[in-house]
């Protein structure tokens, strides 16, 4: 991974990424919610699309999400809600060799159930293949499509993009 920063290679070093990733026990216990947007921005519907107050509420609109692991019970409403596509939820609950990621997925067509999909990490590199557990389709005006994939649990905090595999 690239460790040159964000503003000259739009991949986040593994600084920035180690302050937003949740905590090996909260991922081996559920769902839980990693937001991936490090740069102050007046953007706060993050914090507005939790119904559990997991997303801090913004002191500035400018400042950058901070979130309550205990508090998130990883609904992925808030993936959604993200016009940055910064936000994920992974889950290491799901036993030795694999995890679930849900990811946004602003792509035609939309992948189907079942289905196995490329993926590719944040420098877009592909990095193995998943399957596809559920799509949730955007919902107007602004919902962006959220798509939970497994994978092998080693590309829980890797697997950042998908593809599909299918003709246009
Ligand atoms: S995944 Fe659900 S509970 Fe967790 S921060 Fe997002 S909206 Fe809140
Ligand atoms: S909605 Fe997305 S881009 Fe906006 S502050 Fe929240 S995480 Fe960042």
């Amino acid at each position: 991974m690239s460790d040159e920063g964000l503003l000259v290679t739009g991949i986040p070093t593994s600084e920035e990424l180690a302050r937003v990733t949740p905590p090996r026990e909260r991922r081996e216990k559920g769902p839980c919610v990693m937001i991936e947007c490090f740069q102050r921005i007046p953007c706060d519907p993050c914090h507005y699309s939790c119904r559990f107050g997991a997303i801090k509420e913004f002191e500035d609109i400018n400042d950058v999400p901070e979130v309550d692991w205990d508090k998130c019970t990883g609904c992925g409403m808030c993936i959604a809600a993200c016009p940055g596509l910064a936000i994920f939820v992974v889950d290491e609950s799901t036993g030795n060799e694999e995890c679930r990621i849900a990811m946004p997925y602003e792509f035609v067509p939309l992948p189907e159930k079942g289905e196995r999909v490329r993926l590719f990490d944040r420098a877009g590199t592909e990095v193995g293949t998943g399957v596809v557990e559920r799509v949730i389709p955007g919902q107007k005006p602004q919902g962006t499509p959220v798509v939970w994939v497994r994978a092998p649990k080693e590309l829980s905090l890797v697997a950042r993009h998908l593809a599909v595999n299918r003709e246009g």
